[in-house]
């Protein structure tokens, strides 16, 4: 048996797994991706599209061009109903829409880039820690040693069963049939409703395959599903099955909804679908994977190198896990809205007048999208722990957009004030950027309105802010940069 050495080893390659390699990647940390699947292509649809602050993330990181240019833009988010974003103040108030296998080849290319190995075709078999390291199994009978392993590979993850980390929720009320096939007939296109639910026929990226996903009768346990099973159910539903043929994909999706109780046992963490499951409605699924990622990366990187303590990763826990949690609640809301019977549908019709109007429509848009998310760091003003906008800003080098200073992961001090009033020099050693800048334009936060304009912010690497100060006086600063970005350098313990 040969044993590797690696800071971080990765379960699972896909879009959680390869936005969180590439932030380690960024920081410097040595990280390596096992993937069971021996080719990056992706079977089947999934996840349709981002959402605006998965977007504003991956500008944040320089490349959310490579997705948009890519995409289809749509104004809105579905929560019962579409939700008009247009009016949100973000670069990216929109939907990007693209399929999960372009996600991942544009999030792969990037790791490629960034030199992160990626061993395909072999999966964690296991694995067992002890205070130091983390010893990971895998299929070929070799192991790797790490000092954190991360599972992210997926709903049925390995690694939170094999973690012993318990994932309560709710077992499935409802299954879908979701399949891409040829017809020999042309089928009828769009939504069917009937007593079981709602039924759709539509075209793909490839014109000779037809998309279908099929609300099933009784829940789907156990055995995978045929084309017998697909056929059976068109000509339930349709009366013919309009000669289907020659699959690409068949699979099932059921509205099971279930989180880890916790996201982190010692050196073993979980993110993405390894951390939470739930139905599709309103796209989320993927977009807080990515989320997952990028707020886990830097802290692992800084715990790595010793810059942070160990405690800092339970804040990974104890932000995402409410975010999560939300979505859980709003996809079995969703879900019971789509329920067939009149009583649901009367509940729909006032759900759907509520949704009219301003308020509630700004306050579920901005959880759909993302951009409404604010981590309890306390008390204070309202930009804390919530995402800092990408600010047109001007320094004395010329115009500076905020997201570029973010590119590479690191936190960043912006003063917009008396030029000079910070002194960084402790924290320096490239671990906090200082920026001295100025900006006359409106602070508008997504959801939330005006906010007052503050003197400076502390901005960590995932573009959440750490520490705001609203006036000439800014007390609290050294707490913060130490909390959240170790201690000043002369303190510093050498990375190992
Ligand atoms: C029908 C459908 C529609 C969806 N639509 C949307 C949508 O519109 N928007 C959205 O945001 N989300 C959507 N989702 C959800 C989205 O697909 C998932 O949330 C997303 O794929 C989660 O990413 P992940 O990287 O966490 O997990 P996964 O994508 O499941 O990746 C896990 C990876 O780990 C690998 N793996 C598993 N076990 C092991 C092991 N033991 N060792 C090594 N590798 C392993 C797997 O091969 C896989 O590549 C949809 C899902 C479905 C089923």
């Amino acid at each position: 048996m040969r044993m590797t050495e690696h800071a971080v080893v990765m379960a699972g390659a896909g879009p959680t797994g390869l936005m969180l390699a590439g932030e380690l990647a960024l920081a410097g940390v040595g990280v390596v991706i096992v993937e069971r699947r021996p080719t990056p292509e992706l079977v089947g649809r999934r996840a349709g599209g981002l959402h605006s602050r998965t977007i504003e993330v991956l500008d944040q990181r320089g490349i959310a061009d490579r997705f948009v240019s890519e995409g289809k833009k749509y104004p809105v988010v579905s929560f019962h109903i579409p939700l008009d974003i247009s009016d949100f103040p973000t670069r990216h108030n929109y939907v990007l829409g693209l399929s999960q296998n372009h996600i991942e080849r544009i999030l792969a290319a990037w790791v490629d880039e960034l030199a992160v190995p990626i061993h395909r075709g072999r999966e964690v078999t296991g694995f067992a820690q002890d205070d130091t390291s983390v010893e990971v199994e895998l299929s070929d009978g070799q192991s790797l040693r790490a000092e954190y392993l991360i599972g992210c590979d997926g709903g049925r993850s390995l690694i939170r069963k094999a973690a012993g980390i318990e994932f309560p929720g709710w077992e499935p009320s409802t299954s879908w049939l979701i399949a891409e096939a040829r017809m020999s007939q042309e089928p009828e296109w769009g939504f069917r409703h009937d007593v079981v639910g709602t039924h759709a026929i539509g075209k793909t990226d490839d014109p000779e395959l037809i998309g279908l996903v099929l609300t099933e009768r009784q829940v789907g346990f156990g055995r995978e599903p045929t084309l017998h099973d697909i056929s059976e159910s068109l000509i339930r539903i349709y009366g013919t099955d309009y000669g289907i043929h020659s699959p690409t994909s068949i699979s099932r999706f059921t509205d099971m909804t279930r989180q880890a109780a916790v996201y982190r046992n010692r050196r073993v963490l979980l993110a993405g679908d390894a951390a939470h499951v739930h139905p599709p409605m309103g796209g989320q699924g993927l977009n807080i994977g990515v989320q997952d990622a990028v707020n886990l990366g830097w802290k692992l990187a800084q715990v790595v190198k010793r810059i942070s303590p160990e405690s800092l990763l339970d804040t990974y826990h104890n932000e995402r896990h409410p975010v999560a949690g939300r979505v859980l609640r709003n996809t079995m809301a969703a879900g019971v809205l789509r329920r067939p019977d009149d009583r649901t549908k009367a509940l729909g019709e006032i759900v759907s007048d509520l949704l009219g109007m301003s308020e509630p429509r700004r306050r579920m848009a901005g959880m759909m999208s993302g951009l409404d998310v604010q981590y309890d760091l306390g008390k204070g003003h309202p930009l804390l722990g919530r995402r800092m906008p990408d600010l047109d800003l001007v320094t004395a080098e010329g115009p500076l957009r905020l997201f570029t200073v973010l590119h590479h992961a690191l936190p960043v001090l912006l003063n917009l004030g008396e030029p000079g009033a910070f002194d960084l020099t402790p924290w320096a050693r490239n671990r906090v950027q200082l920026i001295e800048a100025q900006y006359v334009g409106p602070w508008e936060l997504p959801a939330l309105g005006s906010v007052p304009a503050p003197i400076a912010v502390l901005i960590r690497p995932d573009g959440y802010v750490a520490w705001v100060a609203g006036q000439a006086t800014h007390p609290g600063l050294p707490e913060a940069l130490e909390a959240w970005f170790g201690p000043a350098s002369s303190e510093h313990r050498p990375a190992d």
